[in-house]
C-alpha cells in the first residue's frame, strides 16, 4: 500500500490555476447552511429536518458546479431519498465514464494490465452517509456542513481531494431525521429535553435498520444496496454513528475481535490503515479521545458496513461521542469509569480525552475531521485503492476455481418456492450472479434436474455469497488469547465465553427453510444467468368447478387467504394431510369453495402474488374448519422495540390488517368486543409492558405502561375467548403474569453455563397441530436469548399447555454457537395454552426475527389464522 507515485503533477498544477481563476465569484455566491436553515449546523438545541437538509442541498447544487443531486427511491414513509455527488466539475461531467471504470474494476474480469490502466484513469468513489441511527443526530447534521465545506474550499488539499474523489453523500434514514426533530424541539426547555424517543426512528426497524443489510428488507436498505452494489461500486463505504465507548470522543477502526473470515485480507489492512490515518488527523487538529480496537467487531454481516466488506468495499464505521440530541453537557474526569480516570496512554488510545463541554457542534466537528480524513486517504491512495479493489475481486474469482465450496446448489422444487425466489432476487440485488441449469447434472454424486439454481462462489463477490450461505463456526476466543490480548505475555482466559456484538450465526438458506447444497467438487453444467427469479407466472391450474386450493407450506398462501377473506370469500383449512390428483398437501392447506369467491378474483390474486393456485374439480376428501378474517391488534409500548416494528413489517408484507394498541387502549379495556387476536411483541419480560416509563422521565402521556389494570384487561380478553400471541422474550410475561403452566429452564442461568445470543438451531415441529401447519417435521430456527420451556402440570384442564415445537435432542446447533446446549435439548420452544375460553400462544423463539427467518413466519401466521 505505497503512496501513489503518479499524481500527474503537470495536469494537477494546470487544474489549480483554472480552479483558482474560476472560483472566487462562485464561492461568494454559495449559500451557507445557516442562510437556509436559520441556524448554524450543530448549534445547541437545533436539528435540521430532512426537508431542510434537502432544501439546502438544492440551493447549494444550484449555485455550485461541484455538487450534483440525484434521487435513489422512496423511504418507508414516502419521502424521496436525495443524495449529493460532490467532485470537481470535470469529474461530474464524466460521471458515466467513472461509474463504468468503478464497475469494471469491481467486477474484476480484466487482466492485471487492463486493471492498472483503469486504476490510473479512474476516480476513487467514496460512499458516505449520516443519520442511519436518527437519535445519533450529529452525523446527519454534519452531512450539510461537509457539502458546504467541499463546495466552498479553495485550499490545495481540498482541491486535490476533489480532483481524485467522487463523493456519494447520503442521508441514510430521512424519516428518522424528521421523527427525531419533531420529538426533540417541543421538549427543549422542558424537563423532558433529553427524554428518549417513544417510537422507532424507522417505522419498522428502529435501530435494526443497521441489521438489515444481509437481506435488504427495508426500502431504504434496498435503495442504498442498489446504489452501492449495482451503480456506484465505491472503494470506501463510510457509515457514521454516534455511540463512542465513554469517555472516548470517537471510535474508529481497527475493529475488535472476532473478525469475519469471509473478507479479503487486504480489506482488513486498509481498514486498519484508514482508521489510523483518522486517528492521526484528530491528533494533528488537537482533538483528543480517538479510540480503536474495542467493542465493535466485524463478525455479523447484517450491518451496512460489514455487508460491503465481503463485496471488497473497504467499510469504515465510526462512533462519535453522544450526549443527547442537540443538548450540551459538561464532563469532568470524575464522571469517567475508573479505568479511564488516570488518562493512561495506550496503543489504541494514545491521546485520552480530559473532559470538558461536549456539544452537538463538537460531535459535528469530529465527524467532519473523520470524513475529510477518509476522503484524504482516498485521494492520496486513489490508484492503489482502485487497483486493490480489482485485486480482491480477481483473487476471489481465482480462489474458488480451486477450492470448495465451488457453488451453492438450490433445487427449484422447494417446499416454499416463493421463499426461494425472494432469497435469490435479494441476492441478485446484492450483486450476486445467479444461474439456472439448462440441463440435468450431477454434483458430489447427487443428480439434479434442469432448472436447478446455481450460485458459483467463483465470482467477484463470492465471499459475500459464502458469508450469507455457509454455516457459521463462531470462534471460542478463550482459546486464542495471543491473538487479542495485546500484552507482552498473554494470560489464559478463565471467565465466561465471549459473545459477538450481534448474531453469531445467520445462514440465510436455513432462515428461509431452503435446501442449499455447497458443492465440494467443481460443477460442470450448461447454465444461464438470471436477472430475476420467478416462480410463476401465477395462475389457477386445473379446472376449478368446486373451488381452489392453496398449500399451507407456502408463505404467500397466507397472503392469498387474507386477500380472499378481504374480498368476502370463504376460507377453510384442512385438518389433515390429503391428496389431490396424486399430489400430497399438508394439514392446514387452504380450501376456497368457489361459490364464495369469483374465479377472476382468485386469478388476479394468483397473478399478483406469482402464486400457483390449484383448481379443485371436486371437494377434497378431508375434514376442514372455516376461518374468519381475524380482528387483530398489536400492542405497541412507548418503550419502542424493533421486534415490534419487524412484526408489523411481516404483517404488512403478508396482508394482515391490524390495529395498533397503546397503553391507554389496553387500560381502557373492552378488548374482546373489538378483537379476536392480540400480538404481544418482544419487550423482554412483562415488567416493561406493565410499568412502562417511570413518572417524571417522560411527558405524562408516555409514562406508566398498561398498569396492573391493563394486565387484568388482557387476562379478561383471553379468558373470554381471545387469543394472545407472545413473541420470544415476552413469553416470560405469559408464565409469570398469566400463569401459563410452564417454566423457562433458562431463567436465571449464568453466562458461564449457557450462552446463545443469536444462532440457528435445529427444531422439531408437530405439523399436525394448527400452530405448526405447513411446517416440516424438522427445520432450522433462530434462537436469540430465547426461553426453553418445561411444561408444568395443568390446573383442572382450564390452562393446559401443549408442546408444538421443541429443540432437537441431537446436533442442536446448525450455525453460530451455543454454550450449554444440554440445557435446552428436547425442551419445548412453542406452547399452545388453553386459557379458560381463550388461548395463549407462546412462540418461544423469534419466528419473525428482523423479518429474516421466512422459514418460520408460518408459526405467527397460524396463530392469527385459525
Ligand atoms: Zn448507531
Amino acid at each position: 500500500m505505497m503512496r501513489s507515485t503518479d499524481p500527474v503533477p503537470v495536469f494537477f498544477a494546470a487544474l489549480l490555476v483554472l480552479a483558482a481563476a474560476a472560483v472566487p465569484a462562485s464561492a461568494q455566491n454559495l449559500p451557507k447552511p445557516e442562510d437556509v436553515l436559520g441556524f448554524k449546523v450543530g448549534d445547541d438545541y437545533h436539528l435540521a429536518t430532512y426537508p431542510q437538509a434537502v432544501e439546502y442541498f438544492k440551493r447549494l447544487a444550484a449555485a455550485s458546479d461541484r455538487v450534483k443531486l440525484a434521487d435513489m427511491g422512496k423511504t418507508s414513509m414516502g419521502q424521496t431519498m436525495t443524495y449529493a455527488l460532490i467532485s470537481l466539475p470535470q469529474n461530474l461531467a464524466a460521471l458515466e465514464k467513472h461509474k463504468d471504470i468503478a464497475r469494471r474494476l469491481s467486477l474484476a474480469r480484466l487482466s492485471p494490465a487492463e486493471a492498472q490502466t483503469l486504476a490510473r484513469e479512474g476516480r476513487a468513489v467514496v460512499y458516505l452517509d449520516g443519520g442511519l441511527h436518527a437519535s445519533e443526530c450529529a452525523p446527519a447534521q454534519h452531512n450539510i456542513q461537509l457539502a458546504y465545506d467541499l463546495a466552498a474550499a479553495q485550499d490545495p488539499k481540498t482541491l486535490r481531494i476533489l480532483n481524485d474523489v467522487i463523493l456519494v453523500l447520503v442521508f441514510a434514514n430521512p424519516d428518522g431525521m424528521n421523527l427525531l426533530a419533531d420529538w426533540y424541539h417541543p421538549n427543549v426547555g422542558t424537563p423532558f429535553e433529553v427524554a428518549p424517543l417513544p417510537r422507532l426512528y424507522h417505522i419498522y426497524a428502529g435501530h435494526d435498520n443497521n441489521r438489515d443489510s444481509l437481506l435488504a428488507n427495508l426500502v431504504e436498505t434496498q435503495n442504498i444496496t442498489r446504489l452501492v452494489n449495482r451503480e456506484w461500486f465505491p472503494v470506501i463505504y463510510y457509515n457514521h454513528h454516534q455511540t463512542a465507548p465513554f469517555p472516548a470522543r470517537i471510535w474508529t477502526p481497527p475493529n475488535s475481535e472476532p473478525t469475519n473470515p469471509n473478507v479479503h485480507p487486504l480489506l482488513v489492512r486498509w481498514q486498519n490503515m484508514i482508521g489510523s490515518a483518522m486517528g492521526a488527523a484528530f491528533d494533528e487538529e488537537g482533538k483528543e479521545g480517538a479510540i480503536s480496537r474495542i467493542v465493535f467487531d466485524t463478525w455479523y454481516p447484517g450491518y451496512m458496513t460489514q455487508v460491503v466488506d465481503s463485496h471488497n468495499i473497504i467499510s469504515i464505521l465510526t462512533e462519535t461521542a453522544l450526549f443527547r440530541y442537540a443538548t450540551p453537557r459538561f464532563y469532568t474526569v470524575r464522571d469517567f469509569p475508573a479505568a479511564y480516570q488516570d488518562l493512561t496512554m495506550s496503543a489504541f488510545y494514545p491521546n485520552p480525552w480530559r473532559g470538558g463541554w461536549w456539544r452537538l457542534r463538537d460531535a459535528v466537528d469530529y465527524c467532519l475531521t473523520a470524513s475529510k480524513s477518509v476522503l484524504d486517504v482516498a485521494s492520496k491512495y486513489r490508484e492503489e485503492l482502485l487497483y486493490n479493489k480489482y485485486r480482491m475481486g480477481a483473487d476471489t474469482i481465482e480462489r474458488f476455481r480451486k477450492e470448495p465450496p465451488y457453488a451453492y446448489i438450490l433445487p427449484a422444487d422447494q417446499a416454499d418456492p416463493g421463499n426461494l425466489a425472494l432469497l435469490l432476487n435479494r441476492m441478485i440485488l446484492l450483486g450476486l450472479e445467479v444461474y439456472k441449469a439448462e440441463e440435468s447434472f450431477t454434483s458430489d454424486g447427487v443428480a439434479y434436474p434442469a432448472g436447478t439454481y446455481l450460485l458459483p462462489v467463483s465470482q467477484p463477490f463470492g465471499l459475500f455469497l459464502k458469508n450469507a450461505f455457509e454455516e457459521q463456526k463462531y470462534p471460542d476466543l478463550r482459546k486464542y488469547p495471543d491473538l487479542w490480548q495485546g500484552l507482552v505475555a498473554s494470560k489464559p482466559f478463565e471467565g465466561a465465553p465471549f459473545e459477538a456484538y450481534d448474531m453469531m450465526g445467520w445462514t440465510l438458506p436455513h432462515q428461509f427453510g431452503l435446501t442449499s447444497v455447497p458443492a465440494q467438487t467443481p460443477v460442470e453444467v450448461k447454465m444461464s444467468p438470471q436477472k430475476e427469479v420467478r416462480t410463476g407466472p401465477g395462475r389457477v391450474e386445473d379446472r376449478a368447478s368446486f373451488g381452489f386450493l392453496l398449500s399451507a407450506s407456502e408463505n404467500r398462501s397466507y397472503a392469498a387467504a387474507n386477500r380472499v377473506l378481504k374480498a368476502g370469500g370463504r376460507v377453510a383449512r384442512a385438518k389433515k394431510e390429503f391428496t389431490v390428483q396424486g399430489q400430497a398437501y399438508p394439514a392446514g392447506s387452504f380450501i376456497l369453495p368457489g361459490g364464495s369467491v369469483q374465479a377472476p378474483v382468485v386469478e388476479k390474486i394468483a397473478r399478483d402474488l406469482d402464486l400457483r393456485v390449484v383448481g379443485l374439480a371436486d371437494r377434497p376428501n378431508v375434514e376442514t374448519s372455516d376461518i374468519k378474517k381475524p380482528r387483530l391488534a398489536i400492542y405497541q409500548s412507548w418503550m419502542a422495540s424493533a421486534e415490534e416494528g419487524w412484526t408489523r413489517f411481516v404483517l404488512d408484507e403478508f396482508d394482515f390488517a391490524y390495529d395498533v394498541l397503546h397503553d391507554a387502549d389496553v387500560r381502557a379495556g373492552s378488548l374482546r368486543a373489538k378483537y379476536d387476536v392480540l400480538i404481544m411483541p418482544d419487550y423482554g419480560g412483562g415488567q416493561a409492558v406493565v410499568e412502562g416509563y417511570a413518572k417524571g422521565t417522560m411527558p405524562p402521556a408516555y409514562v406508566g405502561g398498561i398498569t396492573p389494570n391493563g394486565l387484568r384487561n388482557l387476562k379478561v380478553f383471553a379468558e373470554s375467548g381471545g387469543t394472545i400471541v407472545f413473541l420470544n422474550g415476552v413469553c416470560e410475561m405469559a408464565i409469570e403474569m398469566f400463569g401459563a403452566p410452564a417454566r423457562n429452564v433458562l431463567k436465571g442461568v449464568k453466562a458461564q453455563d449457557f450462552i446463545c445470543s443469536g444462532s440457528i438451531l435445529r427444531m422439531e415441529f408437530d405439523p399436525a397441530q394448527p400452530l405448526a401447519y405447513g411446517m416440516p417435521k424438522e427445520a432450522p430456527a433462530v434462537f436469540a436469548d430465547s426461553p426453553a420451556f418445561e411444561i408444568s402440570p395443568s390446573y383442572g384442564g382450564k390452562r393446559e399447555a401443549k408442546s408444538v415445537a421443541k429443540y432437537a435432542a441431537e446436533n442442536t446447533l446448525l450455525s453460530g454457537w451455543i454454550h450449554g446446549e444440554k440445557l435446552i435439548k428436547d425442551r419445548s420452544a412453542v406452547l399452545d395454552v388453553s386459557y379458560e375460553k381463550g388461548r395463549l400462544v407462546l412462540l418461544g423463539f423469534p419466528v419473525q426475527f428482523r423479518a429474516q427467518p421466512y422459514g418460520t413466519f408460518k408459526l405467527l401466521f397460524n396463530a392469527l389464522l385459525n
